[in-house]
C-alpha cells in the first residue's frame, strides 16, 4: 500500500484507524449480516448506531442539554440559507466578514432580507480577523454570523464573541472539533463533515432550543431545524454511513482524550509549520499572530513561479493536496485533527531540503 499524507483542504485525511475499523466492518456489521450501508435507517440496528453517535459528540463536544444536534445534508452552504429561513423572522441580520466563506454566506443571505456587514477584513487582504470589540452589533439584528475559521485564507478566531444581546451563528466547517468551545456562548453552530468529522454529505448543526421557534413558513422541511429536531434528523433518509463514520471519528477522539488532547497536538503540529515558516524568508506567511488557523496554513515562495515545481515534488514523496485554492494561489497545508505529527515532520523537511536547492 502506499503510504502518503494527505494536506488537502476537504474532503480530507480520516485517521487510519478509523478506516482499518470501517474496512473490518465494513460487509457484515456486529454479526448483523449486514452492511451499515444496507440497513434501514429506522431499523433497530442503525438505530443503536446512530443514538451513540449522537450521544458520543454531545459528551464530545460538551453540547449542553438545551441544545438540538442535527444530522443534515447540504453542506455548509446550504446553511447560509437555512440561518435566514429558520432564524431571521422578519427581521435584520448581522454578518461578519474574515474571508472567502463568510463573505459567500453574506451574499448567499442577502435576497432574505436586510443583511449587513457587522465588520469585515476584506479591505486589508484578510489579512486578520475582525477583532471582535469592533463588530458592529445592532441590537434589534435576529442574528450575527461569522465563520471561526476561515479554510482558504488561513484565519481562525481564537477568542470566540460572547454576545448577550443577539445569538451568535458560527460556521466551524474547517475547526470543529479541534478544542473544546463554550457552546453556551453561541445561538446556532453548524459544521460540513468532510474537513474534521468524516466523509463528505453529513452536515451537523447545533441549535439552541429556544431558536427553534421562529422559522420562517416557506423553510423546506428537510431544512426546518425543528421538523429535524421533532423527527431525530429524519425526516427524510439521512446520511447514514457518513454519520457511522463521524460516530468512528469521534470514539477515536474520545480514546485520544478528547478534545483538549487534541487541542495540544494540534498546537504543536501547528508551532512545528509556522516555526518554520517564520525561521526563513524563503517561505512566508501573510496572516497576523494572533489569527493563525491551526488547521489550514496557507503559505507562499517568495519566487512565486517556484509553487507549481513545490507541489509537485510534494507529490512525487506523497504529500498531497498542497496547492492552494484557486482564489489565492501559493501553498496551503490543511492539517486537521487526523493529520499525524510526523505528516508535518515530512512536510517541514521536505521544505527545508526545497529551499536548499532552490
Ligand atoms: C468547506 C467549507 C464550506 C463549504 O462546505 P460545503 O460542504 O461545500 O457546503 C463552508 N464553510 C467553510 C468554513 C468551509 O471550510
Amino acid at each position: 500500500m502506499k503510504c502518503s499524507y494527505n494536506f488537502s483542504a476537504g474532503p480530507a485525511v480520516l485517521p487510519k484507524s478509523v478506516m482499518l475499523r470501517a474496512q473490518a466492518e465494513m460487509i457484515d456489521w456486529h454479526d448483523s449480516g449486514l452492511s451499515v450501508m444496507e440497513m434501514s435507517h429506522r431499523g433497530k440496528h442503525y438505530m443503536s448506531i446512530f443514538e451513540k453517535v449522537e450521544s458520543d459528540f454531545r459528551s464530545l463536544f460538551n453540547v449542553p442539554k438545551n441544545y438540538k444536534v442535527l444530522f443534515l445534508q447540504g453542506g455548509a452552504i446550504a446553511q447560509n440559507s437555512m440561518v435566514p429561513l429558520n432564524l431571521l423572522n422578519g427581521k435584520k441580520a448581522n454578518y461578519v466578514v474574515s474571508g472567502y466563506w463568510s463573505k459567500r454566506t453574506y451574499q448567499d443571505a442577502l435576497p432574505f432580507g436586510d443583511m449587513s456587514i457587522a465588520a469585515s477584513s476584506e479591505s486589508i487582504g484578510y489579512g486578520k480577523a475582525p477583532d471582535l470589540n469592533d463588530w458592529k452589533i445592532d441590537p434589534s439584528a435576529s442574528y450575527v454570523h461569522f465563520c471561526s475559521n476561515e479554510t482558504i485564507h488561513g484565519v481562525e478566531y481564537f477568542d470566540m464573541p460572547s454576545i448577550k444581546t443577539i445569538p451568535v451563528v458560527a460556521d466551524m466547517s474547517s475547526h470543529i472539533l479541534s478544542r473544546p468551545v463554550d457552546i453556551s456562548q453561541f445561538g446556532v453552530i453548524y459544521a460540513g463533515a468532510q474537513k474534521n468529522i468524516g466523509p463528505a454529505g453529513l452536515t451537523i448543526v447545533i441549535v439552541r432550543d429556544d431558536l427553534l421557534e421562529v422559522a420562517s413558513p416557506l423553510t423546506p422541511s428537510v431544512f426546518n431545524w425543528k421538523t429535524q429536531a421533532e423527527n431525530q434528523s429524519m425526516i427524510n433518509t439521512p446520511t447514514t454511513y457518513s454519520i457511522y463514520m463521524a460516530g468512528l471519528v469521534f470514539e477515536w477522539l474520545i480514546e485520544l482524550g478528547g478534545l483538549s488532547a487534541i487541542e495540544k497536538q494540534n498546537i504543536k503540529k501547528a508551532e512545528l509549520l509556522y516555526n518554520y515558516i517564520d525561521s526563513t524568508d524563503f517561505y512566508t506567511n501573510p496572516i497576523d499572530i494572533k489569527n493563525r488557523s491551526r488547521m489550514n496554513v496557507p503559505f507562499r515562495i517568495q519566487n512565486e513561479d517556484l509553487h507549481a515545481s513545490f507541489v509537485t515534488g510534494a507529490e512525487n514523496l506523497g504529500m498531497i493536496g498542497l496547492k492552494g485554492h484557486r482564489l489565492v494561489g501559493g501553498i496551503r497545508a490543511s492539517i486537521y485533527n487526523a493529520m499525524p505529527i510526523e505528516g508535518i515532520q515530512v512536510l517541514v523537511d521536505y521544505m527545508k531540503d526545497f529551499e536548499k536547492s532552490h
